[in-house]
């Protein structure tokens, strides 16, 4: 009998009509003989709203297994309601709370990582033919206290629940109708793509994608867990996330991501000597603030050095403040910081490969007279930070520079 795990987001459970329709949804797949375990978000804004309550009491300091006892409340709502919606339609079913359904987790409140599911309320529930609406985000700490996963967590779950019932799909269920090549809100010629690698799918996460949370793919990776990412108000396949072995589509370039949370810094005319770099960034590490990209330039004289890094756009005003604390240790004569900058990044496994793929990307870009600020690579993708005014005309012209054009 095929299990699948389906995971529906907040807007496909945003009131009760559509959560209505994601039980008849259900009913069809169980009548078709699968077995199905569903993961659920809580309704669209509700997550949002309780942070906000959170903050609205304590801005920063808050005791944050209450906050995760309070923002994991928006998914207990929703899978009470699935089963009940289930119910009516004949379908029987039962709704776990992420500690019902065995998800154990560290004590990391709030961001806490899921150290094992033990299935056996779920699986015995799925035995006696009855569907389990499983709470997505939550778990529960070794000190038997309430965790969420961090934001976008649910997908996570789904993977995860997958993986520990060896299910046969995990189907992700959301508002669009899988993963694109590039964002179609911004170029219209974006196509949906039906097969795209874990790498690649994580490297199009970790990079600004927004369809898929980036642990859930890494998880999917690890335990080899077929995802399918597709549309809950259509009725045709999405795009699916498996092995490179399973790809017959010979595409160099598969997608080109962009992010807007990027933010410059540039520590100008440090003396160049061994060390500048360890002196900058680790105040930067140990203010927890994560760098990407890096590029160093040494003065004509080879005296002095110039530094430019990036950092997430909301570490940017913390981070100017560690540099400027530590201004006398490491010797500068100035910072420039700008946040109106994007990176841009094209991926695809082909690029292990094919040369010239880098190039191919600097010279388009070159051509529309878009300068290129930092650069970094990985051995499947290419990112580049440019001015934010050229982020549509940077993945419009690359874009159809790789040949990623539909129709
Ligand atoms: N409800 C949670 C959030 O909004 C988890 C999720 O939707 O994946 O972040
Ligand atoms: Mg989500």
């Amino acid at each position: 009998m095929t299990l699948v795990v389906q995971k529906y987001g907040g807007t496909s459970v945003a009131d009760p009509q559509r959560i209505r329709e994601v039980a008849a949804r259900i009913k069809r797949h169980v009548q078709a003989g699968e077995r199905v375990a569903v993961v659920l978000s809580a309704m669209a804004g509700t997550t949002n709203q309780l942070v906000a309550w959170v903050h609205e009491l304590d801005p920063a300091t808050y005791d944050a297994a209450e906050y995760d006892q309070v923002v994991a409340s928006g998914e207990q709502v929703t899978i009470g309601l699935l089963a009940i919606a289930l119910q009516c339609l004949g379908v029987p079913a039962r709704s776990f709370l992420g500690w019902q359904a065995g998800v154990r987790t560290d004590a990391a409140h709030g961001k806490a990582r899921i150290k094992a599911i033990e299935v056996d309320a779920v699986r015995r529930c799925l035995e006696e033919g009855r569907v389990a609406v499983v709470a997505g985000f939550q778990g529960l700490s070794p000190d038997g206290r309430v965790t969420t996963l961090g934001r976008g967590g649910s997908d996570t779950s789904a993977v995860a629940l997958a993986a520990a019932l060896h299910a046969d799909r995990c189907d992700i269920f959301t508002d669009v109708d899988g993963v694109y090549t590039t964002d179609p809100r911004i170029v219209a010629k974006a196509r949906k793509l039906d097969r795209i690698t874990y790498e690649e799918m994580l490297e199009m996460a970790s990079l600004g994608a927004k369809v898929l949370q980036t642990r859930s793919v890494a998880l999917a990776m690890a335990h080899k867990v077929r995802v399918q990412v597709l549309s809950s108000f259509e009725d045709k396949p999405g795009t699916l996330v498996t092995d490179e072995d399973e790809i017959v589509e010979d595409q160099i370039v598969s997608g080109i991501a962009y992010s807007r949370d990027e933010a410059r810094i540039t520590v100008a005319q440090v003396k160049d000597r061994p060390g500048i770099a360890a002196g900058i960034f680790g105040p930067l590490a140990e203010a927890a603030i994560n760098v990407d990209m890096i590029v160093q330039s040494v003065s004509r004289d080879g005296l002095y050095a110039n530094l430019t890094f990036t950092v997430s756009r909301a570490d940017l005003p913390r981070a100017v403040a560690v540099l400027e604390r530590h201004r006398d240790a490491i010797g500068y004569e100035r910072i420039v910081a700008d946040a109106n900058v994007v990176k841009v990044s094209v991926v695809g496994v082909g690029m292990r490969s094919h040369a010239g793929i880098a190039h191919k990307m600097f010279a388009t870009l070159a051509a529309k007279g878009i300068n290129i600020q930092a650069i970094s690579t990985s051995e499947i993708k290419v990112s580049v930070l440019i001015a934010e005014e050229y982020a549509e005309l940077a993945l419009r012209s690359l874009h159809s520079a790789y040949g990623l054009d539909g129709a």
